[in-house]
Order: C-alpha cells, then structure tokens, then sequence
C-alpha cells in the first residue's frame, strides 16, 4: 500500500492532502501533534508527497516521488516552516519521520531564542532521523528569523552579492533524454552530471555535444578502482569539468586519500560527510565537503560545518535532495560562503507548495524576507 495514503488514511487527512492550503493541513494535525498546551513553542507536521518532474536515477537506484513531511512551529502568533525529505536510500520513511515528531514535546520550551538547547533536546532523543531532526531546526530558523524581522544571511553576516550560481543535475539516463535535459537547462552558468556507470564518457560527450558549460561530476560511489578513476579523472578534466563528488564508496578511505593527492581536480565528499564530527575526519581524504541540512540535522550543524571546514582550509559546497523551495531556502542562506552550490532540489519537483530562494541567470537569488524567506506559491498555501 501507498504508505502516504496510509498514513494519511489513518490519520484523517485524505480529503485535506489534494486541495486544503498548508495552513489547514498543520491545524489538522494540531490535536495529533498533542503539543498545544502551554505558551511554549508548537510543532505540527504533515506528509506531503513530492512529484519529480523526471524520474530520478542514480547509479544504483530510480524513483518518480520522494517521500516529505512539511513541518510548522508555532510561538505567540508567529509561525516559522521546515521540512523532512526523505530519499529512500537514506533510510528514513514517512512512517519513521511522523514518529520521531510526535515524540518530541517542544512545548517545553517557552523561549524560541534559546535555539541551542532546544536543538540538542531534539538531537538527543534518539539517533539517526536526521531529516526530521532539520525539520524541526529548519521551521525554528524560519520562526526565529521572523521574530528578529531578519533573513538568515543577515543574522549570519553574509553578503547576499556573493552567492555562487547553482547547478543543475542532469541525471543517468538515455543519450536523447540527456540531451533533452541538456537543452532545457540553458538557463544555467553550471551542470552537474551524475556519473558512475559504463556510459560515463557517453554522458558527459552527449552533454559536450550541446553546452561548453563547466560541468561538474557526482558519482555517487560508482567508482571501484582508484587507477581507473584518476585515470577517468585526467579526461574529465580535459572536458572541462570543475570538481568530481564522492568518486569511489564512502569506506575506501585509502583509496580516496590516494585519489585526491594525485587528482588534477578537486575531490569532493558528500555521502562521506554527514554530520559535523565527519568534517575533521575528511580533511586529509578530500579537498572538500558536500553539506546538506537532510544529513547534517539543519541549518544550526549545517553553519558549524561551513565554519569548521572553512577553518581547515577545505572547499564547501552546499548541496540538496529533491526538496521543496522551503528546504532549499534554509540551505541557500548559507550559499554566500561556499564554493559551490547544487541547490536545484526544489526545481526538480512539479508540486511546489512555496516559493523562496530564486535562481537570476543562474545565480543564486536570496530574498530580502525574515527567516528563511518563504512565500506562499499559490494563494490557497496562505503563509
Ligand atoms: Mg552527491
């Protein structure tokens, strides 16, 4: 079974899920949430399933859907967003998101600003569901920052100016899909190109034979041996590809070392690098780091680990998963600092419920908004 519509079954809100705004959606998890009570901070959260206007492959898997849960916090009239995706190979669920949620009581906590405590009371709850951890941290982000009547760039001291320009992925696939891909994403001054297959020189040839943009290369662990890849490495370089991201699986630590000593071109590590602790234990092995808040817990890691890398002198890029615009606007407020970005999550997805963070020729376009900058897409998602 559809395990959305079962959750949603279960818990009342089929009829909401198609047509209600988001607003109506979290009042109806208000009594399920059970957290009301008090003057201290509410959390509400509902499934919502993202559609993904291509279906997604990477090497080892294919999907047309990712699972989602939108999350609200509630303090004295004000409300701030987050958001939980969940790709399936990281291993949390709507199921496994919606249980650590109702597990949680924030209405514990009577003051928003004393986010430290709060977010390591969530942290410390149980282990793992990272994803639902930034969903709590991403909507206390968007509260606090509304409360102060700031975006997070600002708070952070960050010049909007400098944000980088976002890439767009085009996934494995057919020689005439990716160039259809390729076509369609002219707007972009950067590509990246999931690799780690046989039809690697085949994939970035079909995109050669449209755009001389710089491309950069994800391939997801596909790689196996390190000759090979350095090897595969030189000719991407002659390609004109800009960085390679986690070239070889996340265990062959040696192997990877080896590779970015020998490497012409920055290697970079995301499935890696999750959390904090992973930033220190990368310095040596790759030239960068991938951070993303669905690993790393939200926005509040997502900084220490910008500030942290930065300090080991080590690249950054910020990254995401298929993602709403509320997801990607926390992650673009970070962007002002690093390297890179591959924030096209949420343009990836046909069902958008926000608009935030826009993308001008490119670039990242940060909204002069309080929190994370989110507005409603359509006037029945009132915000
Ligand atoms: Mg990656």
């Amino acid at each position: 079974m559809n395990t959305r519509r079962h959750f949603l079954r279960t818990t009342g809100l089929t009829a909401l899920a198609g047509a209600a705004g988001i607003e109506t959606l979290f009042a109806a998890t208000k009594a399920k949430s059970g957290k009301t009570s008090g003057k201290g901070l509410v959390l509400r959260f509902v499934p919502y399933e993202l559609q993904l206007r291509h279906a997604f492959n990477l090497a080892t898997s294919s999907r047309k859907t990712t699972p989602d849960v939108l999350t609200s916090i509630e303090f004295e009239g004000l409300t701030g967003y987050g958001e939980a995706s969940m790709p399936p190979y990281l291993g949390e669920s709507v199921e496994s998101a919606t249980k650590f949620l109702s597990s949680l009581n924030l209405s514990q906590f009577k003051d928003p600003f004393q986010m430290d405590d709060i977010l390591k009371y969530v942290d410390a709850v149980m282990p793992g569901n990272c994803a639902a951890k930034a969903a709590v941290d991403i909507a206390l982000h968007d509260l606090v920052g509304k409360i102060m009547g700031q975006p997070w760039y600002k708070i952070w001291g960050f010049d909007p100016a400098d944000t980088p320009n976002t890439s767009f992925t085009i996934g494995i696939d057919t020689p005439e899909v990716v160039r259809q891909k390729t076509e369609e994403a002219t707007p972009y001054k950067i590509l990246k190109v999931k690799l780690g297959q046989k039809t690697d020189r085949e994939m970035v040839e079909t995109i050669r034979s449209v755009t001389n943009v710089p491309l950069c290369v994800d391939v997801n662990q596909g790689w196996t041996d390190k000759n090979k890849a350095l090897e595969m490495i030189h000719w991407l370089k002659e390609k004109g590809i800009v960085f390679v991201e986690q070239p070889m699986p996340k265990t062959a630590i040696d192997d990877i070392a080896w590779l970015t000593e020998n490497s012409p071109l920055p290697i970079i590590g995301d499935e890696s690098v999750q959390r904090l602790p992973d930033v220190i234990k990368a310095k040596g092995v790759y030239h960068g780091i991938n951070i993303k808040l669905m690993k790393c817990t939200g926005m509040r890691e997502a900084h220490q680990m910008l500030t942290l890398a930065r300090s080991l002198d080590m690249k950054v890029m910020v990254g995401c998963m298929t993602e709403t615009s509320c997801a990607v606007s926390a992650a673009a407020q970070l962007s002002s600092k690093c390297d890179w970005a591959d924030l096209d999550g949420n343009l990836l997805i046909s069902n958008d419920p926000y608009s935030g963070v826009q993308v001008v020729d490119g670039k990242i376009s940060l909204i002069d908004k309080p929190g994370i900058g989110l507005s409603a897409h359509d006037s029945k998602w009132k915000i």
